[in-house]
This record gives structure tokens, sequence and C-alpha cells, in this order.
């Protein structure tokens, strides 16, 4: 029980965390840009096919029914009037980066979450009720003097972190709420538990299968009952301390996967196409787990066909405990793809998973995956070096092009990253 003790000796604290949300981020984007869309339903596709969805979707879409996720067919027909437009994910980066330094300037930013959540610590006087709206008013603010007044935001105050990015989600858009330590918890029992940042389908069925559908049910429960249910102490400890409004001290997130996946453009919907796009995929994700400094033990492919089943194989990555580097994954892929001709090709997926920390993993002990581990870093050096695919995998020939740079909602990229 120490870390009950350790939870109520912390003062409650007032306001703690001011953090901001985009309001339908993409799309807003588009009708800063285009007066001609202002005030009208949008949509964002990620490519120009009829086999896609929507990345994004503005206020006006969204009210009558169209989602981020909503297939492009399907928001033809809930919304005839729907403006398509092309994501341009360099634009979004632009106005991304002049967000963070408006925000920057009212509000030191502690961490970017993703292309539109930011938050940062409230010190002193700002903790202060009166003092933390008049902040968030003036974040607004420097919001609209960067980038325009189409582009809003919500704000949550609160004293942790978790409550505030749930404050934004409260009222939208442009919404501002704060959250007091008094009104802990029952200004939550409005919402739905899938409302709740973290809980997803699969939590939710399993607290439902614990009896608990609402938030009020779920604010009531024990400690211990919370750590029946999540089956960690640890996960049960973070959850039971946040919602009720305990600071926690921030603690390194534990990535455990990390993910691509890409709608063909009509020309790569051949054997051929797929399998160099999936290089290209792996590739991509393989980059990213070296950057974020991991391992993987697995690896899973998907390719979604339009008239035959999926083709889902996993497979792990070196017996000798993981693999970081993008050869030994293009091999395995190239041994596992099927020989015969399934379907037509529209999507591929891949998943790295169990995923472990550099440092944890012991240095191959054989000659061929240590040179494969060289090579990836002197890859990744080019690339750096003289930009994305100034060298490739011969298994992505053809398909550099396939994949634009895209904005994955945990890492944004940098503007040299568009090059
Ligand atoms: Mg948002």
């Amino acid at each position: 029980m120490d870390f009950v003790r350790y939870c109520l000796g912390m003062s409650n604290g007032p306001l703690r965390y001011l953090y901001v949300d985009m309001n339908s981020y993409f799309a807003s984007v588009e009708q800063q840009e285009n007066p001609a869309l202002r005030g009208r339903p949008v949509g964002v596709i990620p490519t120009d096919t009829t086999h896609t969805c929507c990345i994004a979707a503005s206020y006006e879409a969204k009210w009558v029914g169209v989602k981020t996720g909503t297939s492009v067919m399907q928001a033809k027909d809930i919304c005839p009037s729907i403006q398509l437009v092309l994501a341009r994910p360099r634009l979004y980066t632009q106005y991304h980066h002049r967000i963070v330094d408006a925000v920057e300037s009212c509000l030191h930013v502690d961490e970017i979450c993703s292309i539109d959540e930011m938050y940062g610590k409230l010190m002193g006087d700002e903790r202060q009720p009166a003092q933390a709206l008049a902040l968030a008013n003036k974040v607004k603010n420097a919001i609209w003097r960067a980038v325009g007044r189409y582009v809003r935001c919500s704000i949550g105050l609160a004293p942790n972190r978790w409550l505030a990015k749930v404050g934004t989600d409260m009222q939208k858009p442009d919404g501002l709420v704060a959250i007091l330590p008094e009104e802990i918890p029952q200004k939550l029992y409005p919402l739905a538990l899938r409302d709740l940042p973290g809980i997803g389908k699969g939590m939710s069925r399993r607290l439902e299968r614990h009896g608990i559908k609402t938030v009020e049910q779920l604010c009531q429960l024990s400690l211990k009952k919370f750590q029946q249910i999540w089956e960690s102490k640890v996960m049960a400890d973070i959850w039971w301390a946040q919602i009720h409004g305990h600071d926690l001290p921030s603690r390194a997130t534990h990535r455990r996967t990390v993910s691509h996946s890409h709608v063909l453009a009509p020309r790569y919907r051949t054997d051929h196409g797929a399998r160099s796009v999936m290089a290209r995929m792996i590739h991509k994700a393989a980059t990213r787990m070296r950057t974020l400094g991991y391992w993987a033990m697995h690896m899973e492919m998907t390719v979604k066909h339009t008239d035959a089943p999926r083709w889902t194989v996993k497979t792990s990555l070196g017996a000798s405990g993981g693999t970081n580097d993008t050869l030994t994954m293009v091999q395995r892929m190239t041994e596992l793809w099927p020989g015969r001709h399934l379907g037509v090709p529209v999507q591929v997926c891949v998943v790295l998973y169990d995923m472990v920390p550099e440092g944890s993993v012991a240095p191959s002990l054989f000659e061929e995956p240590r040179k494969h581990a060289k090579l990836a870093q002197a890859m990744d050096q080019i690339d750096k070096k003289y930009g994305r695919h100034a060298v490739f995998h011969g298994a992505m020939w053809g398909a550099q092009e396939s994949a634009p740079t895209r904005i994955s909602f945990t890492q944004v990229p940098k503007e040299s990253d568009w090059d």
C-alpha cells in the first residue's frame, strides 16, 4: 500500500497542466488555406483512390456523421456535398511548427504528443484557476494570430496531464475546460468509457465483463479492483492515480510495436508492386524502430486483396534474440511471400512487435547479422545526410515513391524530412 500512501500524501494541488488539442486539424488547415472550403463538409484523404478512407473530417462533415476512418464511398453516401481533398502533410507540418512556436510564446511546451497535441506544465500563480484560464485564452489568441482563425483548438486544464487531455475532449470545437480537484471525479461522469484516453475497444470489453459500464462505476472502484481488471499492478496504479487527479512523475513510455501500412495506388496493385511496397514499409518501420532505439522479436505482414481473403503471416526475427536491421526483415519477407497469385492486392501492412530496448539485446554472435546491423546503420546515416532513398534495398526497387513521407501520430517529421 506504499503507492496509495504516496498518492494520498501528495497535495492534489490546483491546476498543473495545460493541454492543447487542435480540432479536426488537417481539415481545419485546408479550410484556413482555401476559403472555398470554409463552412463546408471537408474530408481529407491520403491517396486519390476510392478505396481509401478519410484521415480527417471538418466539423461540418462530422455533424452529419463522417468521421476519421469513414471510407470515401461511405462518406459520399452520407454526405453527397462533401469536398474531398488530398492530404498535404508538408503543409500540416509547417502549420504544426508555427503552432508550437505560438504556444511556446505563452508557456513552455514540455512535450509534443502528436502533430496536433502538446502540453505544458503550469508554474506558480499559473496554477490558480483564474490565471490558468487567462493563460489558456492567451494561448488560443497566439495560435489564431500565428495560423488564422479557422484552425481552432480545445484546451484542457487539470491537476494531471491525463485529465488535462480528457478536458480537451469535453468541449469541441474551440473548447476550454478546467477540471478542478474538487470536481474530480464527478466531472468525468457524463463521459463514456471509450472517451477516456487509453480505453479502447478491448479494454472497454474487459471492463464490461467486470460489470463496469460507466465512468462513474469505474471511478468508484477500489485500487484492488483496478488491479484485478488491469492484471498489471503498474498499470492499475497509474489508472487509479490519474483518474483521481494525482500527478504522477512521468515515466518513459514502453513502446512495444511500430507499424506501417499503405493503400496501394492502382499501378502497384500487382504481386510485384505489393512486394516492393511491403519492402518499403519494412524499411520505414525498421528505420523508425532504430530511431527509437529498439529491436523487434517478431514481425507480422498483411496484404489485403479486393477479391480474395487477406494474407497474414507472423514470424520470429532471429533465433539469437530479435533484430533491428532492414535486410534480415526483407529477407524474411521474401522467404515467406506466397508463391501463387492470391488476388488483387490493395493494401499492405507490417507490424514490428515484442520490441525491446537496444541496450538489453546481446550483440549478435554471428558474423552475418552483425554485418547487416552495420549496413542498416550506414543506410540510416546516408539517408539522413543525402535525403530519403539515397540508398535503398533492391527489393524496394520501383516503389521508392509509392509511399511518400506521412505523419505518424507519435512522431512529427522535421521540415527536412520532406526533401
Ligand atoms: Mg485533435
